[in-house]
């Protein structure tokens, strides 16, 4: 290849997708990855239209836009189903938040619909009796982001060309690997997750670790990905340990279970109380649950920013220096709608929405980075 157009140091599903945007937008691109696993292979593949304050919205439905334009052209391998998230409310004072979470939804003409008691139990029989009713998100779907990742980069052709090894140092418009080898580019977009603080001697982002479960394979009963309404709590949370039950049915017939989230336990090891927590809480929901085999567990680091939202664009100091980072648990859902905005601020187009509230800016100031 030709001296690229922009590096992106990341294979995850963000910086697959901003190398796959970029490289459409005619950009050559040289895509840096250590092959170690990161968050995009630990995840649930949720697509989901989170809407637990403006931004984060804004940007979940722009990039769930994007993926409907996407998914026809998806292989198999890509898992992609059109599930849709039913929101469950375990006690009738949660159906305010349903109420609520379908006008922010409706703000964002992202469709949805309140379901009763009654009706929850119809479309998905394996609830237990008693829950207090819902709020059906028809739009939202699952992917199985890591096969999406490879394909993006495969769709980018000879316009993305790759390189297996570790970023240890970032230059102007340069990256130096670890066996030595310096790249050169216009731009440096770090798509790197958490290694990021490393690269950037800053502590830039908090690991949040999460914890899934995955079942046996059994005939398919449960349709949607199901989700309690307190899950956006326990998302939002800016310290301690939650769990919020979350169901995936995989196209294999196993349930995917989630899931905690835990700060400051940087390693992969399984929290067994934890877990039975989870599996508790499972249960409370879908009792038939406690019959499954649970075949596997593990865990995953989100990258998590101050503010909960992902940075995305220019940094505000280092000339030529690009971020995609922190984007905690909507990642998946998200790729897409960031990959766009980074492309379009690259190639200093105006974006589709506005990308003010993501930018890098925001956290980084000047003076902060300077002094
Ligand atoms: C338990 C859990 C459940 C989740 N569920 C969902 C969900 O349902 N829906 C959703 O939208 N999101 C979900 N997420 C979040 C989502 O997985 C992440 O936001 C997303 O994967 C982040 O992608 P990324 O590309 O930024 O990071 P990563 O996937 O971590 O990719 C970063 C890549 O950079 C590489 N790398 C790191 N350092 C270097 C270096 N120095 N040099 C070269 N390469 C380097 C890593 O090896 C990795 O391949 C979940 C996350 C977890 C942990």
């Amino acid at each position: 290849m030709k001296r690229a157009d922009v590096i992106v140091v990341g294979a995850g599903i963000i910086g697959s997708a901003c190398a796959w945007q970029l490289a459409r937008r005619g950009l050559r691109v040289a895509l840096v990855d250590d092959g170690l696993p990161g968050a995009t292979a630990a995840g649930m593949g949720h697509l989901v239209c989170m809407a637990d304050n403006p931004a984060e919205l804004a940007l979940c439905a722009y990039s769930l836009r994007l993926w409907r334009e996407l998914v026809a052209q998806m292989p198999e391998h890509c898992a992609w189903r059109s599930c849709g998230t039913l929101w469950l409310a375990e006690h009738e004072d949660e159906l305010a938040l349903a109420e609520q979470k379908q006008q922010r939804l409706a703000a964002a003409e992202a469709e949805s619909r309140l379901v009763s008691a009654g009706e929850l139990r119809r479309c998905e029989p394996l609830l237990r009796h008693g829950l207090a009713g819902g709020l059906h998100v028809p739009g939202d779907g699952i992917v199985y982001a890591p096969n999406v990742a490879r394909w993006l980069i495969e769709q980018g052709g000879e316009a993305i060309v790759r390189y297996r090894g570790s970023a240890v140092a970032l230059e102007p418009q340069a990256v130096r690997l670890a066996d030595g080898t310096r790249l050169t580019a216009d731009a440096v977009l770090l798509a790197c997750g958490l290694a990021a603080n490393a690269l950037l001697a800053e502590p830039l982002l908090r690991a949040k670790k999460g914890q899934l479960a995955i079942t046996d394979r059994y005939p398919p009963q449960v349709r949607h990905q199901l989700v309690e309404l307190g899950y956006g709590a326990s998302a939002h949370a800016s310290n301690g340990t939650s769990v919020a039950f979350n169901l995936q049915a995989r196209p294999t017939g196993q349930l995917l279970l989630g899931s905690s989230r835990q700060f400051d336990a940087p390693d992969d090891v399984l929290d067994m109380s934890l877990l039975a927590t989870m599996l508790q809480r499972a249960t409370q929901f879908v009792p038939s649950l406690a019959q499954m085999n649970i075949i596997r567990c593990w865990t995953g680091q989100r990258a998590a920013s101050a503010d909960g939202l992902p940075l995305l664009g220019p940094h505000p100091v280092h000339d030529g220096l690009w971020l995609a980072l922190g984007h905690e648990g909507l990642g998946v859902t998200t790729a897409l709608g960031s990959a766009a905005l980074i492309a379009d601020r690259l190639l200093r187009q105006r974006p589709a929405i506005d990308d003010t509230p993501y930018r890098p800016v925001r956290l980084l100031t000047v003076e902060e980075v300077s002094a």
